[in-house]
């Protein structure tokens, strides 16, 4: 074995002739400018050689996890297209040794040798266009000519992961092997790869590129679409360049700095300054009080993680409840094929019912899902202390409350935090971790370290009433009464939302959550909003009754609009003497957008948020904000508002 090529981040050597060529840039082998300089390098090297063939691989169980993306759309030679032309000029053959990941750049650059092995755990994917973006080395025309062009569009515009079985079976890898990769690679060198012709179906391409372009939201998809149809139409370089002009001015656009911010905004939200992580206590176990809607969603998201669960209720018969509800949510899923039958039955017996405070001792954190009572918290909060010992990590689930006065009451405040989780809790990827005023760093640790076990994204907020979302959607909401008093309509105000990028409008969304959440906190603290409290009073308190801010014929969610609601709202309108006007959408947008934004700011003055990015990863992962416009404050920086 020879060293033929020896830098920071980039080794080959030749072992029986053949040039191996390790990439050992930790933690997942981004493609930089500096790395590719010296994979340049090596491919240099190895062409001087002498080698019968080169063999491509990375160190660190990965391959390559795709570009850095700080440096996208920065085109400094060695491109990756550079990159990827050079190994195709070499006089020997190529095999790239994939173990782990393939991703994005990572892929292109295996597809761009000559044939490809992989670990059988290995994950294959484009997930360039979650980032708005088309491959831009090749992968689109490359991938075309392996697995036709309705593979690769699925796997393309989906962005969805393969695994290395899966890549075989499709024609992106050519060898699954179970052992030592780069032997394997060895071996197959100066073979003939096998591959198919796939024929194009163009009836099943353009049928599934309408179905996906129906769904999409920004300009990716149809992106990747062209770009397939000219791997399918073009001569293979004309294709290639078009690829990638496509990739640079996607780069540029809007769209994908916006998701790029969003991405990277989502892992700075994980970090907290000056906190050591390290300081988390083990989980295994977890309590959760409560098996309502919030009990029962929190019990299945622990489950799903393989964390065992102690769920409690009050009675038997809301225990009861809670838990055949869980089961019923499990075997929906097994039937929905989301999971097997056996899989269903594990986790529904992860979670163990008690009505005893004291079977909650062997849990390592205890998340609390009862009313949103102070009263009651504070009384249950006392009950756990006095049961569970002081050590025991307790968390509230409350949208609302001050979590300082919840942990008052306790003797080590410093173990209590807020974990707020949004409906359904074991769906919804945000979780708010409330830091009070009181909470320690092995406690906060400890609750992140919850969060990343159930893959949750997680965002650091301080107490305040709503703490970082509800606090905005009650500013972004404040307007919307008065709003369809002056004259916009229900259905005029949830339009102009959809049309924004929201997946529905704060009309239809109150209907599905229930009008009666914000009518029973208006009256607990003695407030009055006339016009939804009116429909309440008549009854009218959404989807789950058939009437809210619309109508709902028998079991449909589809909202009609509603003349008696106009009766209401012009009674009132004519009562304070408000004569209708037309609303545009751009001033329904800039009477609700404008509020939620300011109240951002506020929330960043003040410190409740850290950072403007982490404001926008609440809104993307828990209230629908259109992730490709980037979140509301990223939003409002771009568009001055
Ligand atoms: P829910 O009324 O559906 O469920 C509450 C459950 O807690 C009931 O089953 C009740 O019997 C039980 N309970 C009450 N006191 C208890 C006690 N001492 N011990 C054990 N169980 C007790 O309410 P929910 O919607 O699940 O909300 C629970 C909490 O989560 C509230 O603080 C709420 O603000 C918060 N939250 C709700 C949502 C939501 O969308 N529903 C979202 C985020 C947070």
């Amino acid at each position: 074995m020879a060293a033929i090529w020896t830098s920071d981040w980039v080794r080959a050597e030749l072992t029986e002739g053949i040039a191996v060529l390790w990439l050992d840039r930790p933690p997942v082998n981004a493609l930089s400018h500096q790395f590719r300089e010296q994979i340049g390098g090596a491919i240099r090297a190895v062409a001087a050689s002498g080698a019968r063939g080169v063999v491509l691989t990375g160190a660190g169980g990965t391959f390559v996890a795709g570009s850095d993306i700080t440096e996208l759309g920065q085109v400094v030679a060695p491109t990756l297209p550079d990159l990827i032309a050079s190994i195709g000029a070499l006089a020997m053959p190529s095999v790239a040794a994939i173990d782990g990941t393939a991703l994005g750049g990572g892929l292109e650059l295996a597809l761009g040798c000559g044939m490809r092995v992989a670990t059988e755990r290995s994950v294959l994917g484009f997930p360039e266009v979650t980032l708005g973006l088309v491959p831009g080395a090749g992968g689109t025309v490359r991938a075309t000519g392996l697995c036709g062009a309705v593979v690769a569009l699925d796997l393309i515009a989906t962005g969805r992961r393969v695994t290395a079985a899966q890549g075989l079976a499709l024609g992106l890898v050519d060898r699954v092997v179970a052992g030592d990769v780069v032997a394997a690679a060895m071996a197959l060198m100066g073979d003939a790869p096998v591959r198919r012709a796939v024929p194009f179906d163009e009836g099943a391409f353009e049928a599934a590129a309408e179905a996906l372009l129906a769904k999409a939201k920004g300009g990716a998809v149809a992106r990747c679409v062209a770009a397939i149809r000219n791997a399918v139409a073009l001569p293979f370089d004309q294709a290639l360049a078009a690829e990638r002009q496509m990739f640079l001015a996607a780069c540029h656009a809007p769209e994908s700095l916006a998701l790029r911010h969003v991405y990277l905004a989502e892992h700075q939200a994980a970090k907290v300054e000056g906190l050591d992580l390290t300081l988390a206590r083990p989980l295994a176990r977890i309590g959760v009080i409560g098996a309502g809607t919030m009990g029962r969603g929190i019990a299945m998201a622990c489950a799903d993680a393989g964390l065992e669960v102690a769920l409690r209720e009050v009675n038997a018969g809301a225990l009861e409840a809670g838990l055949a509800a869980i089961a019923a949510q499990y075997q929906a899923q097994a039937a929905k094929g989301r999971l097997s039958g056996a899989e269903a039955e594990v986790r529904v017996g992860r979670i163990q019912g008690t009505l005893a405070v004291g079977d909650l001792s062997g849990c390592d954190l205890v998340i609390e899902a009862a009313f949103e009572d102070m009263a009651v918290k504070r009384t249950l909060f006392a009950e756990l202390d006095a049961a569970l010992g002081p050590d025991m990590v307790l968390a509230t689930n409350t949208s609302y409350l001050d979590v300082n006065e919840i942990a008052a009451g306790v003797r080590r405040p410093e173990r209590v935090l807020g974990l707020h989780f949004f409906s359904p809790a074991n769906v919804m990827k945000l979780l708010e971790i409330v830091r009070a005023a009181r909470t320690d760093d092995a406690t906060l640790a400890t609750g992140m370290a919850l969060s990343k076990r159930l893959r949750k994204v997680s965002v650091v907020v301080g107490v305040c009433r709503g703490f970082v979302g509800n606090r905005m959607l009650q500013a972004r909401n404040g307007q919307l009464s008065t709003l369809l008093l002056e004259g916009a309509r229900p259905e005029a105000v949830d339009a102009a939302y959809r049309e924004f990028g929201w997946p529905m409008g704060p009309f239809e969304m109150q209907d599905m959550a229930g009008l009666d959440i914000s009518w029973r906190m208006r009256k607990a603290q003695g407030l009055r909003d006339d016009l939804p409290d009116a429909l309440c009073e008549a009854g009218r308190l959404g989807q789950k009754v058939g009437l809210g801010w619309y109508r709902y014929e028998a079991g449909a969610r589809r909202p009609v609009p509603d003349p008696e609601v106009d009766a209401v709202i012009a009674r009132i309108a004519a009562e304070r003497g408000i004569t209708p006007r037309l609303i545009g959408a751009a001033e329904i947008l800039a009477r609700t957008h404008g509020p939620m934004v300011a109240e951002g700011r506020k929330l960043l003055a003040e410190g409740i948020a850290a950072r403007s990015s982490d404001i926008d990863v609440v809104w993307v992962n828990g209230y629908g904000f259109p992730r490709h416009l980037g979140g509301p404050m990223y939003w409002a920086d771009q568009s001055v508002i």
